[in-house]
């Protein structure tokens, strides 16, 4: 079969990726519409390169709704100089801005799961443009990547890093020893229920060191939560030999993190009800094999007895669904096991 020849992507950096210092800048994406005829999506970047060096590629907001990522960014870059790099640092805080604007996971102006757009089109929806950008221009620039998630409005997750399982070991092993020096107070072996399409799945078959995150949820960002995020980011860059000098004193692993571990799909329980649900546990707690996670009560009429989910596996709760009511589909509790 004769290779596919990709047009170029339509979106133009404002940045010189090339050159030292520090720039504040935008990926231009043209989008005509009824406001703005020759209107473009900006989406702020900033570059801080110092000599020759890895590169790593930082980005939040990949979901709009989720604002760890986003926060512990725009700080890092209106705070990180030059004379701290040895190297490259790529900043893009929100991944998705059109989404991250509106607060909302998808795009509000094509509804596209940037996190399922990859490897996205350069002449497809503006979602798959920014995918697509990502996928040919930011990603084979980066040895290192880092894709800051959190629950969003409808989950919430104790905090934790996590890479994948992959069929490269030297890849796995870079991937979890830069989970480790993230240093969120859990550390997490992902299973993804539906990986195709994933920014993730991109980054890890071009052969780069990846590491995700979710910490907390429901739609907003925590003082704990975001702490973890501000000094995860500057915890990896250090391990990478990235952010120079000594570790700044804010960015010490401030506990152990406790490893979890994702065995089978038997962690993740959807509700196969609507209603009200009842948590019977709180993230972070220890379950049992059986333990009731949570029960989901009719609502059209007094009377009926609610619905019982429980585990299936021994372990803490590491997700649970974030508002008071649920759909039938929706996942309302994931079980992550402890490492032993
Ligand atoms: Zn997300």
């Amino acid at each position: 079969m004769a290779p596919v020849t990709l047009a170029p992507s339509p979106i133009t950096p404002t940045v010189d990726f090339d050159r030292d210092g520090v720039q504040h800048g935008f990926l231009r994406l043209p989008y005509s519409r009824d406001d703005s005829a020759w209107g473009s999506v900006m989406i702020p970047i900033t570059v801080v390169r110092n000599g020759s060096g890895p590169t790593a590629l930082l980005t939040g907001a990949n979901h709009g709704d989720e604002y760890e990522g986003a926060v512990a960014l725009f700080d890092l870059s209106q705070t990180l100089t030059a004379d701290r790099v040895a190297g490259r640092v790529i900043i893009v805080p929100a991944m998705n801005y059109p989404a991250f604007q509106a607060g909302t996971r998808t795009s509000p102006i094509d509804k596209g799961n940037l996190n399922r757009s990859f490897p996205g089109r350069p002449d497809g929806t503006v979602t798959q443009k920014i995918a697509d950008y990502f996928t040919r221009e930011l990603l084979p620039l980066a040895d290192l990547v880092m894709d800051i998630h959190s629950g969003g409005r409808t989950l919430d997750f104790v905090p934790f890093a996590a890479a994948h399982i992959l069929p490269d070991k030297d890849q796995e092993a870079r991937c979890f020893a830069a989970v480790a020096a993230f240093a969120a107070p859990y550390s997490m072996r992902m299973l993804e229920i539906d990986a195709v399409g994933m920014y993730d799945t991109a980054a890890e078959e071009q052969g780069k060191t990846f590491v995700t995150t979710e910490l907390g949820g429901g739609g907003t960002g925590r003082a704990e939560t975001i702490a973890i995020a501000k000094r995860g980011v500057r915890n990896v860059l250090h391990h990478a030999g990235i952010l120079t000098g000594d570790q700044p004193s804010d960015a010490q692993a401030a506990e152990a993190s406790r490893w979890l571990d994702m065995p089978s799909a038997d962690c993740f329980r959807f509700a196969e009800d609507s209603g009200l649900i009842e948590a019977c546990v709180d993230l972070g707690q220890p379950v049992r094999k059986g333990d009731l996670l949570a029960r989901i009560h009719p609502i059209g009429r007094t009377g009926l007895a609610p619905s019982e989910y429980r585990a299936a596996l021994d372990g803490i709760l590491a997700a649970r669904h974030f508002p008071g009511l649920v759909k039938a589909g929706d996942c309302i509790a994931v079980v992550g096991t402890v490492e032993s």
